[in-house]
């Protein structure tokens, strides 16, 4: 964390001046005191915080893609990169609910990762809702953990976007298949 502090990414906002001087030769004239300088916080974000324990890699080719870590196999696999015992998302999620704390310590990592995911979101599209779908959304700690967490990660004083469960909980996608299906036979 502090190495990605030191480059300027990922930074909480609260690290941001308020009246932070712009780049001589990046300003537009009359725009010196909003712009940010060039070393300031950049939209993009690292999801895995411990640099000891290896990046998981994703079938992109790359490493510490969102889908390794915010899926459910992504949470279980990183369970067992922490010394976890081979645990399914759901098994996990209920170890923690009953007091295992490297459980927790998995669960507390996810939520971490998905707030500063879905900071990313708000900060480019500013949604109205943001809705989780998939099987992790039947687990309703995160629609309250997980807001409470993006706020150090939004460039903004004030946060409202809800984040909402599907209504149709993980059967959502296939629904929305069906009905697309329908749509255009
Ligand atoms: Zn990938």
């Amino acid at each position: 964390m502090a190495l990605e502090r030191a480059h300027g990414w990922c930074s909480p906002r609260s690290s941001v001046p308020a009246s932070a001087p712009a780049s001589p030769s990046t300003a537009a004239p009359g725009a010196a005191r909003t712009a940010l300088p060039a070393s300031g916080p950049q939209p993009g974000t690292r999801l895995t915080e411990d640099r000891n324990v290896p990046s998981p890699h994703c079938w992109c080719g790359r490493g510490a893609c969102n889908e390794t870590l915010l899926s459910g196999p992504g949470l279980a696999a990183d369970h067992l990169r922490h010394g976890g015992a081979l645990l399914d998302a759901r098994a996990i999620v209920d170890a923690a609910r009953h007091g295992d704390t490297a459980a927790q310590a998995t669960l507390d990592r996810y939520i971490e990762r998905l707030a500063r995911a879905l900071a990313q979101v708000i900060n480019l599209l500013d949604p109205d809702v943001i809705v989780l779908g998939g099987g992790l959304s039947n687990v309703t700690e995160l629609m309250r953990d997980v807001p409470a967490r993006w706020v150090a990660h939004v460039f903004s004083d004030v946060v409202t976007t809800p984040l909402r469960a599907a209504v149709h909980g993980d059967s959502s996608g296939v629904r929305g298949a069906a009905w697309l299906w329908r749509a255009h036979p």
